[in-house]
């Protein structure tokens, strides 16, 4: 008793979402994939539409030969963390491809994007006279960051660089570090940060920025470096965030800085410290998804003429959609219930 109490209000949410509906969104399993965007579900082919695949980059011939090799080379998991018996040369290197890509001087690979986020913000802020600021719509781990950090959390309003100004304002004079978090694209609506209004702003307040690109990655700016590249300011930005599990194709995350102390994340950084490095298989996706994205930009073209044309068609057909042309579609429906019987048409 007492301790799934809890649990009640969640469990009455989700039964009176299905009631009514033939499948459970929550429920679905894959039998089968026939590639980056398909897959077979209880005997039906059916098209992916909610994948972070942006660039189909899971099936890639080179990426699943890199992958094969590298457990035939060096085992199927490494058993050990990046901080003690979990680096191999194959980390190292990511590492290095990445910092080059992006044009950082460091990067560090962590194990998921989710930790790299956890793991970089709660080394970099703490208690009593450090204090984050975040963007009301960031994810789930930025959240997490900072609460595992122990600092001052104060929220700004979504893409509103005048409500982080206001904030960074009135902070006191006992502050210390100030550290702002946003995303490049926020994924539940597709809608870009105003990343460079944002820089201007912490920077002129001597706060840093950790910008998250988990879903621009490879798919905005020039070269594909994020929107951060789309906005002329990457080298104003103070820790990039990245995730392999969408444009990369595989599992594990990382921090990008022109900060040397970044490496003191390799000491100071629980995430990064106490769970087992990603496995040889995904660091050799991830690396040859990266020497794909870097030397061929026709697949970043694909993509966005293909969300030009979904976009117009949703348009068209009367749909309310959430931000303009991008590699997330999301369009405005009335409630979870709407959206659960949408999900089941
Ligand atoms: N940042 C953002 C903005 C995300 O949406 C996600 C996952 N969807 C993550 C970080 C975490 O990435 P990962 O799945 O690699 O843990």
């Amino acid at each position: 008793m007492g301790l799934f109490d809890k649990f009640q209000n969640t469990a009455v949410m989700y039964e009176a979402l299905i009631k009514d509906a033939d499948r459970d969104p929550f429920a679905v399993s894959m039998d089968e994939m026939k590639g980056p965007t398909r897959a077979i579900v209880n005997g039906k082919e059916i098209v992916l539409a909610g994948t972070n695949n942006y660039l189909g980059l899971t099936f890639n011939e080179a990426a699943v030969a890199a992958a094969k090799e590298a457990v035939e080379q060096s085992g199927t998991g490494t058993t050990g963390s990046r901080f003690a018996n979990g680096t191999y040369a194959a980390h190292r290197q990511l590492e290095v491809d990445l910092a080059k890509f992006l044009g950082y001087a460091h990067c560090v690979v962590f194990s998921t994007g989710y930790q790299a986020n956890l793991g970089a913000i709660s080394a970099l802020a703490a208690p009593p006279n450090d204090v984050i600021l975040i963007d009301a719509d960031c994810h789930a781990c930025i959240y997490d960051g900072c609460q595992l950090s122990g600092a001052e959390t104060i929220r700004f309003r979504h893409n509103d660089p005048e409500s982080l100004d206001k904030r960074l304002s009135r902070l006191g004079d006992k502050v210390q570090g100030k550290l702002v978090c946003l995303e490049g694209m926020y994924s539940m609506f597709g809608d870009t940060a105003p990343v460079k209004e944002c820089i201007e702003i912490a920077h002129k307040h001597d706060a840093y920025v950790l910008l998250d690109e988990a879903h621009s990655f490879g798919v905005f700016g020039e070269s594909g470096r994020g929107v951060c590249e789309a906005d002329g300011v990457r080298d104003q930005v103070d820790f990039y965030t990245g995730t392999f599990s969408k444009s990369l194709a595989s599992i594990g995350g990382f921090v990008a800085s022109n900060h040397p102390e970044l490496e003191y994340l390799r000491f100071s950084s629980r995430p990064y410290m106490f769970t087992a490095s990603p496995s040889p298989a995904n660091i050799a996706a991830a690396s040859a998804a990266l020497a794909k994205i870097s030397t061929d930009s026709s697949m970043r073209e694909r993509l966005w003429e293909k969300a030009k044309r979904v976009h117009a068609a949703f348009t068209q057909l009367g749909f309310d959609l959430c931000a303009p042309v991008g590699p997330v579609i999301a369009v405005k429906l009335a409630d979870r219930q709407e959206a659960c019987k949408a999900w089941n048409f």
